[in-house]
């Protein structure tokens, strides 16, 4: 059994978003008013992810951390490049040679948006690399309703694939700003710290429910939220279980089965917002 549990890796929590647009594409604002209104929102951390460029030179509030990113479509499917250094010439590319060219420039690859996207999970399947997809997308939630991507982050995961969810506002008007962010447990706010916590899964997505603890022994899962309506540890198939009650849920514990294959747990609170942690556990 292998377990991920952000809770016990050490550090502190910081708070950011990995799918942001500004007027260097076809977002409302500039890189800096963008900077000023997520640094106000209380965000530590940001990645300016344009269309198919790096926003660069950006002048943003000391207590922002800018991380450099990038969104690269190919056919059908939108990839957000973390931690980019330079831009390339997506021409003829497929999107497994896309993922490709991020990884040699040391970044993190997201899928974003394959719900909104048509992509199925068999698309997914065909392709390798990526650090995780996007479970809730903002603005694909506000201009079609297709926002959550959850089944296909299940399918992949019980296809036996190791992969990370990811919440985004992918911003491009006001109103899409802070929605959907992921909280982040890192020894320091640098960008090198971030994506090492990243990449180790040291995270989980929310759009605006809280996890306060989880606790992994003796096969018991446990979990404790700010009041809650509904707790769903989910794995392979039929197994997990869902927790609810009419009085709000602070604390929520599951036992492991073994048959699980994977084990993730998602919270949703009474206004129906979400927290999603990555798979705690692997079997
Ligand atoms: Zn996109
Ligand atoms: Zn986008």
């Amino acid at each position: 059994m292998e377990i991920v549990n952000p809770f016990e890796a050490k550090g502190k929590w910081y708070k950011g978003n990995l799918h942001t647009h500004t007027k260097n594409s076809d977002g409302e604002f500039t890189p800096e008013e963008t900077c000023a209104i997520y640094s106000k929102a209380g965000y530590n951390f940001l990645a300016i992810t344009d269309h198919n460029r790096i926003t660069r030179g950006v002048k943003a509030p000391d207590n922002l951390l800018l991380i450099n990113g990038c969104e690269i479509d190919v056919q059908n499917f939108h990839i957000v490049g973390i931690g980019m250094i330079e831009e390339f010439e997506k021409e003829g590319m497929s999107p497994q040679q896309v993922i490709e060219r991020m990884k040699q420039q040391d970044a993190i690859a997201i899928l974003a948006h394959p719900y909104w996207s048509g992509l199925t999970s068999f698309d997914i399947l065909r392709i390798d690399g990526y650090e995780g997809i996007e479970i809730y997308n903002q603005v694909c939630q506000r201009m079609a309703g297709k926002g959550y991507s959850t089944v296909h982050l299940d399918e992949v995961l019980q296809a036996g694939k190791k992969t990370y969810c990811f919440a985004a506002d992918d911003c491009h008007i006001e109103s899409d700003i802070a929605n959907g962010f992921i909280i982040v447990k890192a020894m320091e706010l640098k960008e090198k710290e971030i994506i090492t916590s990243i990449r180790k899964g040291y995270f989980y997505s929310s759009t605006g429910a809280l996890i306060k603890d989880i606790n992994i022994e003796n096969k018991t899962i446990k979990v404790y939220c700010e009041p809650a309506e509904t707790i769903d540890f989910i794995g392979y198939n039929a197994t997990g279980t869902r927790l609810a009650s009419e009085k709000p849920i602070k604390y929520g514990e599951y036992e492991i089965k073994g048959i699980e294959k994977y084990i993730r747990i998602e919270i949703t609170d009474r206004y129906g917002r979400k927290a999603w942690t990555n798979p705690v556990v692997y079997l």
